[in-house]
């Protein structure tokens, strides 16, 4: 199989961006956060044992997953949250794997996540770890002018439930700094050339 490279990084520090020009050197992503959205959904597994876990209520009506009937029960109850996730995590793993299968031509392929554990941690099948770390004033400012609905304050939250960019860097194998003085397609050319080697 390729290497499974993982991307990572808080809200508005461009991990999406940093992805996009993988992808333009040919290098399929795995949007995991939007994937798993869609495995709750469909994943027959996973609907049986949310509902096991969560109870019927957890699909509506339609079948599909009730996010804010979920978001509520979990509410104030880490340890649901944390089984919850342990239902999801795996089945997330294991679709990566498949997906990174269909593309043992190339060297690397790489998967796009919120929130990613150090290479190899919890069972993940990531090969190499890179965190994009970008200075706190500019996330905000760039998530603000991509969501004009999200208030500053709004923003600063999510980011202060996030895990820190110290505890990232403590996970990184590799930084891509995205700031406005170091341009981004040299760092990911180098990292490009990396992996590329890495598999010959
Ligand atoms: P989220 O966690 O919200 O999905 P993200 O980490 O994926 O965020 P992006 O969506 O890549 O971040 O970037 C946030 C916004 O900032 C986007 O509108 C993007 O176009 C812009 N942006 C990111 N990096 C740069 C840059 N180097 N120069 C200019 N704009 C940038």
């Amino acid at each position: 199989r390729p290497l499974l490279i993982g991307v990572t990084g808080g809200i508005g520090s461009g991990k999406t961006t940093v992805c996009r020009i993988f992808e333009a050197f040919g290098i399929p992503v795995y949007y995991a956060d939007d994937r798993a959205k869609w495995l709750v959904d469909h994943d027959a597994i996973l609907k049986a044992d949310i509902t096991r876990l969560l109870g019927p209520e957890a699909y509506g009506p339609t079948g599909y997953y009730d996010r804010s009937w979920v978001a509520a029960q979990v509410f104030g109850k880490p340890d649901l949250l944390l089984q919850l996730n342990a239902l999801i995590h795996p089945r997330v793993y294991a679709d990566t794997a498949l997906w990174a299968s269909d593309f043992s031509e190339k060297p690397y392929v790489i998967k796009e996540a919120a929130l990613l554990r150090a290479a190899g941690e919890d069972g993940n099948n990531l090969d190499k770890l890179i965190v994009v770390q970008s200075p706190l004033e500019l996330r905000i400012q760039r998530v603000h002018k991509r969501d004009p609905h999200r208030s500053e304050k709004e923003i600063k939250n999510i980011i202060s439930r996030q895990i820190s960019d110290e505890e990232r860097i403590e996970m990184a194998d590799y930084v891509i700094y995205n700031n406005e003085t170091q341009l981004l397609i040299p760092q990911v050319i180098r990292l490009h050339e990396i992996f590329s080697r890495a598999q010959e």
